[in-house]
């Protein structure tokens, strides 16, 4: 756990989001979230989905303090939950299954969309991000996400429904900013699973680019079977291979965010 103190409204706090499932969410927040910590940030992932696929992907098999038990604890104390993974500078609070049923907790509580907002004030002196990996769905834990967070990263995948997806997704985060967190930031989108043998790729991204300009990220993920062997081993593709053409990209993106941050700060 980081101990180091940071200006609190500094820190980046990043849902990465997308209702359709297996666009790449989670190998987004596990190889960008080493990506950053290796450019010396310190990083912090909630791995915020019931399947606790980021918690296998970094090796944190003990889940037995997890993020579902720090959100129902009355006034836990956060180092409980925190979690080193095997990089240095990068956290994780894992997930469990039990994460399925925490709308149920809190289904007459009144601030029941602000419950991770709350949960995540002391930490943010702790961290320059705290990224955020959401379930595919815009149910209890997403709207929780996106009322935490102050910008959500959208990885797409290169494919013919991703923008259908994306019009349904961008309008919930209006619906977020006006009724529950007017901060809110498409922080940008990642194109994902790219194939440049693949027209239909080449052109979802241009038709994507061409809606959405400065949303997009200019650096783009490849599809590389590295990034899907690495999570079986349980560690971050950049640990299992880091010249693999998936790690370098995780790595421009990095980059790529951390300048534009640091330009807008
Ligand atoms: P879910 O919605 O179920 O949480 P997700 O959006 O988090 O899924 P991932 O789990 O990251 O998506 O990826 C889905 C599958 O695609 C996984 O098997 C993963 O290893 C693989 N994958 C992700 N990105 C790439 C890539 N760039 N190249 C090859 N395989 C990839
Ligand atoms: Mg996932």
């Amino acid at each position: 756990m980081q101990t180091e103190n940071m200006s609190e409204d500094k820190t980046k706090i990043w849902a990465v989001v997308n209702q359709k499932g297996g666009v790449g969410k989670t190998t987004t927040a596990v190889n960008l979230a080493t990506a950053l910590a290796a450019l010396d940030k310190k990083v912090l992932l909630i791995d915020f989905d019931s399947q606790g696929n980021a918690s296998t992907g970094v090796g944190a098999h003990d889940r037995e303090n997890n993020i579902y038990k720090f959100l129902v604890s009355q006034n836990p104390d956060y180092r409980e939950y925190i979690q080193k993974t095997v990089v240095p500078n990068f956290d994780i609070i894992p997930a469990h299954r039990d994460l399925s049923g925490i709308d149920f907790e809190f289904f007459n509580h009144k601030n029941k969309f602000f419950i991770l907002k709350e949960s995540l004030k002391p930490l943010k002196a702790l961290y320059d991000y705290i990224l955020i990996d959401c379930p595919p769905s815009l149910g209890f834990l997403t709207v929780n996400a996106l009322s935490a967070g102050n910008g959500i990263l959208v990885p797409l995948q290169c494919e013919f429904y991703a923008l259908e997806g994306l019009s349904q997704l961008l309008l919930t985060v209006d619906k977020i900013k006006e009724n529950l967190n007017p901060a809110l930031k498409v922080s940008g989108i990642i194109l994902t699973m790219f194939d440049q043998r693949n027209n239909l790729s080449k052109q979802v991204a241009d038709d994507v680019r061409g809606c959405l300009r400065d949303l997009v990220y200019d650096t783009v993920i490849p599809r590389n079977i590295r990034l899907s062997e690495a999570p079986s081993h349980g560690i971050p593709a950049l640990l299992y291979d880091l010249n693999c053409p998936g790690s370098q990209a995780y790595l421009r993106l990095a980059k790529e965010i951390h300048k534009h941050d640091y330009q807008s700060a």
